[in-house]
C-alpha cells in the first residue's frame, strides 16, 4: 500500500452516541469482519463486560469511550483498539486506518496520542442527543492537532432525532458547514458508505517517504504474557521489516523486531509496514515501562529527530489500598503489580499505616480511571480492600524549595508558623457542563458549582435563540479535589441526566488548605487524615465526626472523638461507654453483618488495632471509608 491509499483516522464521540456501532457497520461494509446475522448486537470493539456494563448505565458524564483503554487492561493480548480495513472504490483499494480514541477527560494524555497518529477524525453527535461535553473537549484536541474533521450526525432512522437542529447546533459550536454534515444510521447501515467514501475523499493521506530513515511512532503498548509487550506505531518514513534492528529515541535501548503485522481486526503478520501504516510489533521488549508513548523509533545507527510534544502521563488522583487482613498484603500487592502490568499509567509506592497496616499508595490519571482498577482489582483478589480517600497532588511551597504532596499524612501542618511553609497550591480544572436551557436548572448548577469554590463562571447558549429546550453551556474553574469527592455524584444526583460534565486540566491555584485529623482518645488515626480548605473545615469536620460516631464500635469507657486542624479542635462526638450487660447492637447492622461473613470466612479471626487505648478491628476502616 502506497502512502497515498492510506487513511489513518478515529471516531470521537460522546458516549451511546453510536462509536462502537459504526466501527462495526465499517468493519462489515468493508468486508473486514462478516455481517451478525442472528439478533446478537455486541459489538465487535467493545469486548469487555465492564464496559458495557458502564455503557448502559448512562453515566453518560463519566464513562465515555472508556473501551480503548479497558480492552487494553483487560484482555491481555492484542485486540482491536486499532483496526485496518481495506475499501475499493473505482477498482482502486484504500487501506483505511481506525485507531480507537478514549473520549473522557482522565485519558486526555491517550486522546492526544493516538490523534497524533491519524490525519482525520469522525466527529459523531447523536441526532437525538445534540452536542454533548466530550464532544466539545475532544473535537478540541483533533482540531488543534490539524485533523480534518468530517461531521456526521447519527441516529436519524430514530422519529425523535432533529437534524437540522443539531447541525445548527454544530455549526455554532464547532464552526461547522451544515452542508458538510453527514447523516447516518449506524444501525441500519444508511449513509455509513458515504462515510467510507468521506474519509477517502476528505482526509489527507499520511505523508510518509519510502526512501528516508525509518522513523516510526509509538502510540501505545499491550502486554502479552507470552510475547511480552507488544508495541503499536505508526510508521512516519521508511519501511519497517521483520528481522530490523531498531533503537528507541528516549531510552536509547536496542531491539530487534520479531513480529510484524497489521490488526485486521485480528493480528495479522505481514512482514512490513509502509510509511503512513499503523500496526503492530513484537521487539522482546521484556517490560511495559520499556514501551515509551509518544517514543520515536528508528533502526540502530541510523538516527532520527523525535517526534515533539509528549509528556509522560501523570497522576492526578491518589489513594491508599490496604488489605482488610493485614496478612494478605503480599497477595494484595501481586495483584496489583499484574494488573498495573497492562496500565503503567497506574503508579505504585508501598505505603504503610500504623492503622491500616502495610499497604500500597497509587497513582491514577483521574477518578474513572481509580473507579475502574479498583473494580478490576476486586474482581482479580477476592478479599475485601480498604481505600482511604482519594487525594490530589498539593504544592507545598517553603522560601527554597517546592514539595509535591500527595499523602495527607506527610501534609504539614500549616497553621504552626514553625512549618515555615510560605504557600500551598493545589491543582484547578477547567469544567464545562452543558445542560438544557431554560429551567430551574441553570440556577441549581450555579449554586453546585459555588458550594465547591469555582470561580470565572460563565454561561452561553449553543442553541441560537432561547427557546424552551435549547442548550447551554456553563464553564468555570474547579478545584480538582472537590471534582475528586463529591462533585460528580451531586451533579448526577441533581441533574437527573439532563447534563453532561467534562473537565481540563488548568493548572495550580494557591489555595487555604489544612490538614484535619481525627482523634480517638486523643490519638490520632492516620489513615483518616484530610487536606482540607479551611472554609469547609467546619463542616468537613462535623460530618466527619458522626460517620466515625456511627461505625466505631463501642468500648468499655467513653471515647471522645475529635477532628482538628492544627491545635485546634473544630468537631467532637463522645462514643458512651459499654455497659456490661449489652451483648447485641454493639455496631450498626450493616457492620454486625459483615462481621458475621468474616468470621465465617476467617474463622473468627479478628485484628484489632490499638489507638492508645482504643482497640478497632481492621474490619471498622473498611466501614468508615467505605460509606460516603
Ligand atoms: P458508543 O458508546 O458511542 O460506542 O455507542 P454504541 O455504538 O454502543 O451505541 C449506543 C446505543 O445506540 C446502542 O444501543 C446502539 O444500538 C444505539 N445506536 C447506535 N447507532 C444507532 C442508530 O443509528 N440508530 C439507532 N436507533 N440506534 C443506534
Ligand atoms: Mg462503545
Amino acid at each position: 500500500f502506497p502512502c497515498d491509499v492510506i487513511r489513518n483516522f478515529s471516531i470521537i464521540a460522546h458516549i451511546d452516541h453510536g462509536k462502537s456501532t459504526l466501527a462495526d457497520r465499517l468493519l462489515e461494509l468493508t468486508g473486514t469482519i462478516q455481517k451478525k446475522t442472528s439478533g446478537n448486537n455486541q459489538q465487535v470493539l467493545d469486548k469487555l463486560k465492564v464496559e458495557r456494563e458502564r455503557g448502559i448505565t448512562g453515566l453518560e458524564y463519566s464513562f465515555v469511550g472508556l473501551y480503548f483503554w479497558l480492552m487494553k487492561c483487560a484482555t491481555q493480548t492484542v485486540k482491536a483498539q486499532t483496526a485496518s480495513m481495506v475499501h475499493t472504490v473505482d477498482g482502486k483499494s484504500h487501506l483505511l486506518n481506525l485507531i480507537d480514541t478514549p473520549g473522557h477527560v482522565d485519558f486526555a494524555w491517550e486522546v492526544s496520542r493516538s490523534l497524533a497518529a491519524c490525519q482525520g477524525a469522525l466527529l459523531l453527535v447523536d441526532a437525538t442527543q445534540g452536542v454533548q461535553a466530550q464532544s466539545i473537549s475532544v473535537f478540541h484536541v483533533a482540531k488543534e492537532r490539524g485533523l480534518e474533521i468530517i461531521p456526521v450526525l447519527n441516529k436519524i432512522d430514530l422519529p425523535a432525532s432533529q437534524p437540522e437542529r443539531i447541525a445548527a447546533q454544530m455549526q455554532s459550536t464547532f464552526g461547522i458547514d451544515p452542508s458538510n454534515i453527514l447523516q447516518i444510521s449506524a444501525k441500519t447501515g444508511k449513509g455509513v458508505e458515504a462515510v467510507l467514501q468521506a474519509i477517502i475523499e476528505r482526509i489527507p493521506p499520511p505523508k510518509g517517504v519510502t526512501d528516508k530513515p525509518l522513523k516510526a511512532f509509538l502510540f501505545d503498548s499491550l502486554y502479552d504474557r507470552y510475547r511480552g509487550v507488544i508495541s503499536l506505531i505508526n510508521v512516519q518514513d521508511g519501511i519497517l521489516r521483520k528481522g530490523d534492528k531498531i533503537t528507541s529515541c528516549h531510552t536509547r535501548k536496542r531491539y530487534e523486531v520479531t513480529e510484524v503485522g497489521i490488526m485486521h481486526p485480528e493480528e495479522v503478520h505481514t512482514g512490513t509496514l509502509q510509511p503512513g501504516q499503523v500496526g503492530f510489533i513484537a521487539c522482546n521488549m521484556k517490560e511495559s515501562s520499556e514501551a515509551h508513548i509518544g517514543d520515536t523509533l528508528h533502526r540502530t545507527g541510523e538516527p532520527v529527530d523525535s517526534m515533539p510534544g509528549f509528556q509522560p502521563t501523570k497522576a492526578m488522583v491518589y489513594a491508599g489500598i490496604f488489605p482488610v487482613d493485614s496478612n494478605d498484603f503480599i497477595k494484595l500487592e501481586e495483584s496489583i503489580k499484574r494488573l498495573t502490568l497492562t496500565d503503567r499509567s497506574v503508579t505504585i509506592q508501598r505505603e504503610s499505616s500504623t492503622a491500616l497496616g502495610q499497604g500500597c499508595r497509587l497513582g491514577f490519571l483521574g477518578t474513572l480511571h481509580m473507579d475502574v482498577f479498583r473494580q478490576r482489582l476486586e474482581d482479580e483478589y477476592d478479599a475485601n480492600i480498604i481505600i482511604t480517600a482519594p487525594t490530589v497532588p498539593y504544592k507545598v511551597i517553603y522560601r527554597d524549595r517546592t514539595v509535591m504532596i500527595s499523602n495527607p499524612t506527610e501534609f504539614p501542618d500549616v497553621t504552626d508558623p514553625a512549618s515555615k511553609v510560605k504557600e500551598v497550591q493545589e491543582p484547578i480544572v477547567k469544567a464545562s457542563i452543558i445542560h438544557t436551557y431554560p429551567t430551574e436548572h441553570l440556577g441549581e448548577m450555579m449554586d453546585l458549582c459555588f458550594s465547591h469554590r469555582a470561580e470565572d463562571l460563565d454561561h452561553r447558549y449553543l442553541d441560537s435563540g432561547t427557546a424552551l429546550s435549547s442548550r447551554a453551556i456553563l464553564t468555570c474553574t474547579l478545584p480538582l479535589s472537590e471534582i475528586v469527592t463529591d462533585f460528580f455524584d451531586q451533579l448526577k444526583g441533581r441533574s437527573s441526566g439532563f447534563a453532561s460534565f467534562d473537565y481540563e486540566d488548568a493548572g495550580y491555584r494557591a489555595s487555604n488548605l489544612a490538614k484535619m485529623v481525627f482523634l480517638l482518645n486523643g490519638k490520632p488515626v492516620d489513615a483518616l487524615a484530610l487536606i482540607v480548605h479551611r472554609s469547609a473545615q467546619q463542616n468537613i469536620g462535623r460530618i466527619w465526626v458522626k460517620k466515625l460516631h456511627k461505625v466505631i464500635p463501642r468500648q468499655l469507657f467513653e471515647v471522645p472523638i475529635q477532628a482538628a486542624v492544627g491545635k485546634k479542635i473544630i468537631a467532637r462526638e463522645n462514643l458512651s461507654a459499654l455497659r456490661a450487660d449489652v451483648t447485641a447492637g454493639l455496631y450498626g447492622g450493616h457492620y454486625e453483618r459483615k462481621m458475621k461473613h468474616l468470621e465465617n470466612q476467617k474463622e473468627g479471626k479478628r485484628r484489632m488495632k490499638k489507638f492508645g487505648t482504643v482497640e478497632l478491628p481492621q474490619e471498622a476502616f473498611f466501614d468508615i471509608l467505605g460509606s460516603k
